[in-house]
């Protein structure tokens, strides 16, 4: 995946304890926690190394290991435990500046209670139950979103939940230097697609940058006939071609100018070190077609992407593309278009072109078409179907006072017939209670037209990602009833007033 590897990131095991049980209490929590830390690494379970940092026994000591967790560019978050009884007092210097994701892990070395050995000292050194219970306190006292995971540490369920918080806390450290690159502005007149820039750099970390398409067209002139021969060489393999577009078609000229660009793209993209980017149809100047091949795979080697210069979109997809980073299943910029209203209700997900593979069920087809909008050259794309399978479709909207992420369990399905005319990708879903509730609770929480999808991620990493942004989610799902979402709308709203008002 571009720019992104979970062996470039870890995770810090720092374990609470204090020295009123004895220097040998102390050396047992040590020996017990590296004996843990040891365990969760040997796993297989989770996708980012972990790494032991010790007990921490006093305030000075917590205040130590939490800024040094800020401070280091591979730690993406730290996980505590506490061992023994750790007066919560002495982590409130550390909590107060610590910035990174907080995973609370509420195990115990044990897994069962020795019946018949049980004694005092043995209930002081393993007494999480209730110094994990102290901790907790002072995390809720000070308002800070943390995730806790409850359950024995070699349980493969603690294991699932502490892996889903790791991609999503390796995703939130990706996106810290996010540079996200907008060819031309949003859309002109739309609003959904658009926010403060500057909030979001506050908020979520990433930054979004302007160049021009002339700037693009510059490149798109420096690429050689043997890169666009390589290119199209490649596509050859991985796709099936429409006989308009293949070698000797009257389009395939069109193949070749979309490699050009894809090329141009690649590198500048590169060169400017960002990891997404948007483009706008209507600004294309210089260029011969709307780049739709070049970001389809793009997106399928990692790269963010949102149309019309949806730059909030193209960072929720680059964020979940690292989330899922060697899960099955894709990840995709998708588009609402058209409904089926049968059944449960359906939604016809699809875009002008810019569609990822990532999500195809079968091998993608290269077919040339006229695009009815833009006024440019036909561009080429791939075609094919979305595969069956749930999923969840996700936006991140700017409602003025604070950025609001929804998300919606969806399912997709196969159409019930062929598509031979639709000239682009597609995917079939029943969004989640079905077509009538989800789309009014959609519409009801002020969401786009555009989202980022991916069949591996779930509510679980989504509700990671909401608390440690510090952001509004609301989930649309089998249970949801449009009464009680409304009701959540308009408590969120009171919510986050007085949230303002009591920020630490
Ligand atoms: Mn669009």
């Amino acid at each position: 995946m571009q720019n992104f590897n979970f062996q470039d990131f870890e995770i810090w095991f720092v374990t609470g304890a204090q020295l009123l049980y004895g220097g040998d209490a102390v050396k047992h929590v040590d020996a017990h926690s590296n004996e843990m830390v040891a365990g969760l690494n040997k796993s297989g379970n989770l996708p980012v190394k972990v790494v032991y940092k010790g007990t921490a026994n006093s305030s000075a000591e917590v205040a130590a290991a939490l800024s040094a967790a800020n401070a280091d560019k591979k730690c993406a978050g730290v996980i505590t435990w506490m061992h023994t009884f750790s007066p919560a007092k002495m982590w409130i210097h550390g909590l107060k500046g610590y910035q990174k994701p907080l995973l609370h892990l509420h195990t115990q070395f044990n897994k069962e209670i020795p019946w018949s050995e049980i004694d005092m000292d043995f209930m002081n050194l393993n007494q999480s139950a209730h110094g994990d219970r102290e901790f907790g306190h002072i995390v809720s006292r000070m308002r800070k979103n943390r995730k806790v995971v409850v359950g024995h540490w070699q349980d493969g369920k603690v294991h699932e939940h502490i892996a889903v918080w790791m991609r999503v806390a390796a995703a939130w450290a990706d996106a810290q230097d996010m540079r996200i690159i907008r060819f031309g502005d949003n859309m002109n007149n739309v609003a959904v697609t658009d926010g403060d820039k500057v909030e979001a750099e506050i908020r979520l970390g990433y930054h979004v940058d302007y160049f021009s398409i002339g700037d693009l067209a510059a490149e798109v002139k420096r690429v050689s006939e043997k890169q666009v021969d390589e290119l199209v060489a490649a596509y050859e393999k991985e796709y099936d071609f429409a006989d308009n577009a293949k070698r000797g078609g009257k389009d395939h000229a069109q193949v070749r100018e979309a490699a050009r660009i894809e090329a141009a793209l690649r590198k500048f993209l590169e060169a400017k070190g960002a990891k997404a980017f948007t483009t706008n149809f209507d600004a294309l100047h210089e260029i011969n077609q709307l780049p739709g091949l070049a970001a389809q795979r793009l997106m399928a080697e990692g790269y963010g992407f949102g149309a019309e210069g949806d730059w909030k979109t193209a960072a929720l997809v680059r964020t979940m593309k690292v989330m899922a980073h060697g899960l099955d299943g894709g990840t995709s910029f998708l588009e609402d278009y058209t409904y089926h209203f049968k059944g449960k209700g359906s939604i016809l997900q699809a875009h002008m072109l810019e569609i990822c593979p990532s999500i195809a069920g079968a091998k993608p087809r290269m077919e040339v078409h006229p695009l009815g909008i833009g006024g440019k050259a036909d561009p080429a794309r791939l075609v094919f179907t979305a595969h069956e399978g749930a999923g969840v479709a996700a936006t991140v909207v700017d409602m003025g006072n604070r950025f609001r992420m929804i998300v919606n369990l969806v399912d997709v399905v196969k159409p019930e017939a062929a598509l031979p005319k639709l000239p682009v990708a597609s995917a079939l879903w029943i969004p989640q209670p079905n077509l009538e509730a989800g789309a009014a609770a959609w519409i009801y929480a002020g969401g786009t037209h555009h989202t980022s999808f991916s069949y591996p991620l779930t509510r679980e990493y989504m509700e990671d990602y909401a608390d440690i942004a510090d952001i509004e989610m609301v989930t649309i799902d089998g249970n949801t009833s449009i009464p009680e979402f409304k009701k959540e709308l308009r408590l969120n709203e009171v919510y986050y007033l007085l949230n303002r008002a009591l920020q630490y």
